[in-house]
């Protein structure tokens, strides 16, 4: 059997203390990376995903405000000061707010593009230099079907997870001869507390699962998989990709 390793190897994930994010977290570091994650607010389940791999890998959280272009900055800066490398790069936190298309204004708007699109954009601009010096690297964005088929009542989500795709396309191209892959894992519905709402609303989670052809949403760690996958010399020739995970929902248009 083949194991994935990534002892040596030092992995920033965003949003990295909850949901998909702290799932990474997990499966990263049983495979022996060493971790930097950023977390938002929640300082204490921060310090207990800390706590839980601290014996194993060198793992450190940072609170960081991914809407001020000066914390990212810090921030990267930091885990290069103290880890000394950057190995992979996990552009994984971000929002998801509904709204009518004339209820949304500029100021939800703006958060939405700023979190999701621009946060993926200034960590990649922070990380890109370091990788380059290595020579190496792996950025994994976190998109989502929306950006893909769209979203009703979610535009500013759809546009912000769209962008995401075509930069991963860009980069992935305008970094390969530096050694750097960049890929796109797209999901569908994760359980999360992103989306319990709707998941955990009988009427609205037995629609929602009718039309996935697994019958089920993702759990976090199924999308954790395919991120540690694309981190790891199994997927030594993957670039530009965006790697749907939905349970074989399909994407029209
Ligand atoms: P979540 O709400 O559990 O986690 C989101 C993370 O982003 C949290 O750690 C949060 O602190 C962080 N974050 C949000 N705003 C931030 C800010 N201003 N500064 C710093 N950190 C901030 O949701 P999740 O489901 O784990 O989502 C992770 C990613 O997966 C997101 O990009 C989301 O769009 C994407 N996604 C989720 C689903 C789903 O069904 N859950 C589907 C498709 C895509």
């Amino acid at each position: 059997m083949y194991n994935i390793n990534l002892d040596g190897r030092t992995v920033l994930i965003t949003g990295g203390s909850r949901g998909i994010g702290a799932s990474c977290v997990e499966l990263f570091a049983k495979a022996g990376a060493d971790i930097a994650f950023t977390y938002k607010n929640n300082e204490e389940a921060a310090a207990q995903l800390v706590s839980r791999y601290n014996f194993e890998i060198r793992i450190k959280s940072y609170r960081v405000n991914i809407e001020s272009a000066d914390e990212i900055e810090r921030c990267v800066r930091s885990i290069k000061r103290e880890f000394g490398r950057i190995d992979v790069l996990i552009n994984n936190a971000g929002i998801w707010k509904s709204g009518k298309i004339e209820e949304i204004n500029l100021e939800d708007w703006n958060e939405t593009i700023n979190i999701n699109l621009a946060g993926v954009f200034l960590f990649t601009r922070f990380v890109v230099p370091i990788m380059k010096e290595n020579r190496s690297g792996r950025i994994i964005n976190i998109a989502s079907t929306a950006g893909q088929r769209g979203e009703p009542y979610y535009a500013h989500y759809a546009a912000s997870k769209g962008g995401v795709i075509s930069m991963t396309k860009s980069l992935a191209v305008e970094l390969a001869p530096f050694g750097i892959h960049t890929n796109c894992i797209a999901p569908g519905w994760v359980y999360t507390d992103m989306t319990s709402r709707e998941l955990d609303d009988e009427k609205m989670g037995k629609k929602i699962k009718d039309y996935i052809p697994l019958g089920r949403a993702a759990y976090p760690e199924e999308i954790a998989g395919p991120a540690l996958f694309l981190s790891s010399s199994l997927a030594d020739h993957i670039n530009g990709e965006i790697l749907n995970v939905n349970g074989g929902s399909e994407l029209c248009g």
